[in-house]
């Protein structure tokens, strides 16, 4: 039978459910409450039938937003966010509890390696290790551990997790295992494939796509059995055990602490995603002619995209990724080149934090985003000091190469 394909059935999606007057964009809806003729049918859907309360726990728009993300990670069920950190905050403190262990990689955005830190605050045990080797998983694992968490491709040093052996781990020790794909984006790679129970991505990044709007997604891929993991508390614990995870966050993660997407940013991340794959088709293919034409100039010392055959993790990550590398690089100037007068003398690229807009944007990484981790930290992190990180966007690939080669030998010549 033929099945559409990724862009098709995004486009698509929002039809596959009722569209008032026929709306070929689904009709944003801001309301706050949502108001029912028969108070029978209000108490029903408190009590679990599918429709809206408040909109703190979901409206059509969140909802049909939802929906997308599923389609594109092939989920049983997605749940937004206002953001992604909200997103990894919700799955971390509904599912873990004081005295269990979670086995994390080392290689984690800031703000997430910051969170973590709360979480040891907490009472929970954490074994940072190298996730690009699956032997440190599997050795860090104890009685308590009930979660082992790793990004996909991570940032600033584009390391590529052991994805599918950890997936076999987790499966063999009934762990939860979450993915974090935001820098592969759905496009590029589902988790489900190397057995992830959950999924978050940040829509704030690639999905949206924009600079325009933040979100996030927590997705299950239905993989993971919950009825033998002890913290669902017994509200939860109805229907499908493959749905219990979910339910909790829903509950306990987005209706209790109240990081819920707004309708506007959800109607401008689902417009954004309706393109994904042609964004991030460009964004990889810049990525790697701008990898290479860094990697021979004299001004840079290193390059770090797993698109390089240099590159550790190279050819794991052209069999997990389907031979598309990411957006991202990082780069380490040569001795001698000044990161800040680096970064000033560019033209087009902006000077800006934040990854997976259309826009090229730059920053020196060790000075800002892994500023407050401190220089112990970031030598564990593999963050030089003169590390610039570039989100690469989807300029024509020359105007990119001609910016970074003057500002390259601009500062050269001094
Ligand atoms: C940006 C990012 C996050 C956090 O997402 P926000 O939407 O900015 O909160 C989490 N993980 C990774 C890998 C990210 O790049």
């Amino acid at each position: 039978m033929h099945q559409n394909g990724f862009t098709t059935t995004i486009l698509h999606s929002d039809r596959q459910q009722s569209v008032e007057h026929g709306a070929v964009h689904k009709p944003m809806h801001p309301s706050s409450e949502f108001a029912y003729d028969d108070a029978r049918e209000l108490a029903a859907v408190f009590q679990g039938k599918a429709g809206f309360t408040y909109a703190r726990q979901g409206t059509p728009t969140t909802t049909a937003l939802e929906a997308k993300i599923n389609h594109m990670e092939g989920g049983k069920g997605t749940v937004s966010f206002a953001t992604g950190m909200a997103a990894l905050a919700a799955i971390f403190t509904t599912l873990l509890r004081r005295g269990d262990h979670l086995v994390s990689s080392q290689y984690v955005f800031g703000n997430t390696n910051s969170l973590l830190g709360t979480l040891l605050e907490l009472g929970v045990e954490i074994t940072f290790v190298d996730a690009t080797d699956s032997a440190q998983v599997r050795a860090a694992i104890q009685p308590n551990t009930r979660m082992v968490f790793t990004e996909t491709i991570a940032n600033p040093g584009t390391q590529v997790a052991d994805l599918a052996v950890i997936g076999e781990i987790c499966r063999e020790k009934g762990l939860v295992y979450v993915v974090d794909n935001t820098l592969t984006s759905p496009w590029m790679f589902r988790p489900s494939v190397v057995g992830a129970s959950l999924v978050m991505n940040s829509l704030s990044k690639y999905i949206g796509g924009h600079g325009n709007a933040l979100g996030g997604a927590v997705t299950d891929t239905g993989l993971y059995d919950w009825s033998g993991y002890s913290n669902i508390f017994d509200a939860y614990r109805k229907g499908a055990p493959t749905s219990w995870g979910l339910t909790q966050i829903k509950k306990k993660g987005l209706r209790d602490m109240g990081g819920t997407l707004a309708a506007e940013p959800a109607h401008r991340i689902a417009v954004g995603a309706e393109t994904l794959a042609l964004r991030m088709a460009k964004h990889c293919a810049n990525a790697l002619a701008l990898a290479r034409f860094l990697e021979e100039h004299r001004g840079v010392a290193k390059v770090h995209y797993p698109g390089l055959a240099s590159h550790p993790q190279h050819a794991r990550a052209a069999a997990l990724f389907g031979s598309r590398f990411g957006g991202l690089l990082g780069v380490e100037l040569a001795d001698g080149v000044d990161c800040f007068d680096f970064l000033n003398r560019l033209r087009i690229v902006l000077m800006a934090t934040h990854l997976g807009d259309t826009r090229s944007l730059a920053l020196p990484a060790a000075h800002t985003i892994y500023y407050e981790m401190g220089a112990e930290r970031r030598k564990q992190m593999g963050i030089a000091d003169s590390l610039i990180r570039v989100s690469v966007g989807i300029e024509d690939e020359a105007d990119l190469l001609f910016d970074f080669d003057q500002a390259l030998n601009g500062c050269l010549q001094g």
